[in-house]
């Protein structure tokens, strides 16, 4: 199995969201949330750990440094910024939430900060709206715009 940096992201994001209150996720909870194997799981953290973005032994749990909590919140911000924006384009929930998390492998920091911004401004006039439009967010304006 080679790891890729998609996987990295993936691995890294994963254990930030499960490991959040805790301080620390075991190897099976992750790999239940990934949905793959055990060893995957072990091998990605034995590399995290080289990068120093975690704190893992083998057989034992994962926990996160302070350059991983870092990176897991940025990379969770960026997920959940793609997925808003999709919604906001009217695509389907699940539909946005596996595109998202496809997309944010490709997207750099700072063309994801400024679909965090663009994402601000939508969501400040969609409140603005909110009295006057139906459902949907923005799909209903585009649906009418075709
Ligand atoms: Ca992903």
């Amino acid at each position: 199995m080679t790891l890729t940096p998609v996987m990295e992201e993936d691995h890294l994001k994963q254990i930030y969201v499960l490991s959040r209150s805790t301080g620390c996720v075991r190897v099976s909870d992750v790999a239940a949330a990934l949905s793959v194997h055990l060893s995957t799981v072990s091998k990605m953290a034995l590399k995290l750990r080289e990068c120093g973005y975690v704190i893992y032994e083998k057989y034992g749990q994962i926990a996160s440094t302070y350059a991983g909590l870092r990176m897991g919140k940025q990379l969770l911000g960026k997920h959940r910024t793609l997925v808003s924006l999709l919604r906001h384009a009217g695509v389907p929930e699940a539909q946005a939430c596996k595109e998202a998390e496809r997309l944010e492998h490709y997207i750099s920091w700072e063309s994801a900060s400024r679909l965090e911004a663009l994402l601000g401004m939508l969501e400040e006039n969609a409140a603005q709206d909110a009295p006057r439009k139906q459902e949907n967010g923005y799909a209903g304006k585009l649906d009418r715009a075709r």
